[in-house]
């Protein structure tokens, strides 16, 4: 029977940055690959803050900003070789009361209770997809929406095993990025997944889909291979719960 694989992401981007070539690795072998991103709602006449994080990307005020990220995420999934992904219908942190770049780094707000219904999203998506494996961040960085997919995600106890990610490109932007749930995963194995060239290729290109993001997050794509470049073709994990056996044959070292 074909094992499933889901990978949770905060954003339309978010698993194939950090997790995009292990995606791919485990499409080579086999499985189903079901990627579901989680705030991927178009909110229409956006303004204040949530208007500027668009007109910053050059995109004018009428475009379905989400609508075009959410082309991009199925042009990326299409490059990993994985199936047509999940979108979730929740809004990012813009639409939610945080109001400045700073307050999407900083603590969450406490009007905002999406926590709970994440937590039934993530609950009846587990139900639906039956998964063998779970991919999830660890919210390196501290994005507001990676921590509260992260502490839905725990309160709703999904299923083992879950390879947690480490957050691309938070890992590699600062020295020391911010860990705010560093306590939850210390205690837990790393696990390192190497890319054969086949996933490094189809990551490298699953990333360059996310073109409204490449110029923002990373000056380009030159910049983006640069940062990828620092990865050296390794995804690093903390593992909860024990793999399946055959996939020592699949770079999980
Ligand atoms: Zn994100």
């Amino acid at each position: 029977m074909m094992r499933t694989a889901l990978a949770i992401s905060p954003h339309l981007d978010d698993a194939v940055f950090s997790a995009g070539g292990t995606l791919a690795r485990l499409a080579a072998q086999g499985w189903q690959v079901v990627m579901a991103t989680v705030f991927t709602a178009s909110v229409m006449n956006p303004r204040g803050f949530a208007l500027a994080c668009q007109l910053d990307k050059g995109l004018a005020p009428e475009v379905d900003y989400m609508a075009l990220r959410r082309d991009e995420d199925r042009a990326a999934a299409r490059a990993l070789g994985i199936d047509a992904p999940v979108h979730l219908p929740f809004r990012e942190a813009p639409h939610r009361g945080y109001a400045s770049a700073p307050e999407l780094f900083a603590e969450l707000r406490s009007d905002d209770r999406i926590g709970a219904n994440l937590a039934d999203a993530f609950e009846r998506l587990v139900a639906d997809t039956g998964p063998d494996l779970i991919l999830a961040p660890q919210a390196v960085g501290g994005h507001v929406d990676h921590v509260q997919v992260v502490r839905a995600f725990r309160g709703a106890q999904p299923p083992l095993p879950v390879l947690w990610w480490r957050d691309f490109p938070y890992t590699v932007r600062t020295a020391e990025p911010k860990e705010p749930l560093r306590a939850i995963f210390a205690h837990l194995p790393e696990q390192i997944v190497r890319l054969d060239a086949e996933a490094g290729r189809r990551k490298a290109e699953a990333c360059v889909a996310y073109a409204s993001q490449i110029g923002f997050q990373f000056g380009g794509p030159e910049g983006l291979r640069d940062r990828l470049a620092a990865e050296d073709g390794i995804e690093r994990f903390h593992l909860q719960g024990r793999l399946p056996p055959d996939l020592r044959d699949a770079g999980f070292a």
